[in-house]
């Protein structure tokens, strides 16, 4: 008898245990699981350790990878829509300098010329660049003064509407990353290295096959030893195929090459990674020239996306210019703005450059990559309602 109850305990148990496992699966897109694998990124930058995962954890899952057609366990990458705000978070050094301190000055019980030049310099910390300051705080002015508005709360929503209108309300920042008829899209990520090159196509990589795309890498950053192993390893974990050629190889021939696999495997879209060494400008735009002239032999790039850092500054918007005379950059990607507090960077970039910001990175985690949006991104950078 004491066995048989012993044994009943038992079987309870285990059907307890396969219940409750069940239940705490999380049912994320078409591919479901638990577990978050290994993560392939380098330590954290800067002083500060680790940011707060305030994303919910990968996922991974025994799938037919649709170009590979093998079976093998991949991550289901969080879907892209809203991750700006989920990240928000991540913009608090910015935030702090920003949004307290306009709203310490706005919420004064009279705005005098002094308190308006103390708003000036505010949002000049921010990096935002000394025209588009000047331009948003004389709009704020008017506004202040036209409408006749005093209280906190209007000031607030004003503020705001003005910042997003800074940052760009209506600006077009599709990625055309859609395939055509007889072959994927591609798009060409170029910077200086260090900027986060790699990283961003690994994180568009996942971007695209949360959003149900498959993708081909090609790894046309022959010059760093480990670029190719890096991009590789970000690939594998969401299925998709990447491109190598010997290291120091012919980077034309890598993205080339990279295009017609994508084309042979009916990929949507081709990401090719290249290499960023400011060696001389003429050695870049040479490089970068050619590459384009030979992917273009299978037709038109669809998009060149940037990749700057946000924590070099106004320097980086220089260095980068080479690039945009090198090759017609259709996007930015501003990364480490986690790492911070200038988040003004983005608006000094788009008129610097006269090219929108398609996509900021948040973090070094393989879902810190946010397509960008300049309602959440001021909602970001002026903080909480409790601010006020
Ligand atoms: P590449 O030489 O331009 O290809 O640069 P990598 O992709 O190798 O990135 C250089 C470093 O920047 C790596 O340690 C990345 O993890 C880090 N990185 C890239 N994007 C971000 C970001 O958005 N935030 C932070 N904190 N680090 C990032």
């Amino acid at each position: 008898m004491i066995e048989l109850l012993v044994v009943v305990g038992i079987v309870l148990v285990l059907a307890a245990a396969v219940v409750v496992g069940f239940v705490t699966r999380r049912p994320a897109g078409p591919r479901g699981g638990a577990l978050p694998p290994a993560s392939p990124v380098e330590p954290q930058l800067g002083e500060d350790a680790a940011p707060p995962r305030d994303t919910p954890l990968r996922t991974v899952e025994q799938v037919e990878s649709p170009l590979l057609g093998e079976s093998q366990a991949l991550e289901v990458p969080e879907p892209t829509a809203g991750r700006l705000t989920r990240l928000r978070s991540r913009l608090s050094r910015s935030q702090t300098t920003l949004g307290r301190g306009l709203f310490a000055l706005l919420s004064r019980d009279t705005l005098d010329e002094e308190t308006w030049e103390q708003v000036e310099d505010t949002l000049l910390t921010s990096d935002m660049g000394l025209a588009a300051t000047q331009e948003l705080v004389e709009r704020l002015r008017t506004r202040v003064r036209v409408e006749g508005l005093t209280s906190p709360a209007d000031l607030r929503t004003v503020l705001r509407e003005e910042l997003v209108t800074t940052i760009g309300r209506d600006t077009d920042r599709t990625l055309r990353t859609l395939p055509h008829a007889d072959r994927p899209a591609v798009v060409l990520v170029v910077g200086v290295n260090g900027t986060g090159k790699t990283t961003t196509c690994g994180k568009l990589a996942r971007v695209l096959v949360a959003d149900g795309r498959s993708v081909v890498l090609g790894a046309a950053d022959t010059f760093r030893a480990a670029a190719a192993d890096q991009l590789e390893t970000w690939g594998s974990r969401v299925g998709a195929h990447t491109v190598r050629g010997p290291e120091g190889g012919d980077p034309a021939a890598v993205a080339f090459d990279a295009v017609a696999k994508g084309k042979e495997l009916k990929a949507d879209t081709v990401l090719v990674d290249t290499a960023g060494r400011l060696h001389t400008k003429t050695g870049l735009m040479d490089e970068l020239g050619k590459v384009k002239r030979v992917v273009e032999k299978h037709g038109p790039i669809d998009e060149t996306l940037l990749v700057l850092d946000a924590t070099t500054g106004q320097n980086g918007v220089v260095q980068a210019r080479v690039f945009t005379e090198a090759v017609q950059v259709t996007g930015v990607v501003l990364t480490k703005l986690d790492g911070t507090a200038k988040g003004g960077i983005v608006v000094a970039v788009q008129r610097e450059l006269g090219i929108p910001v398609k996509l900021i990175g948040l973090g070094e985690g393989p879902d810190d990559l946010a397509p960008f949006e300049a309602e959440a991104f001021a909602d970001a950078l002026l903080g909480d309602e409790a601010a006020l």
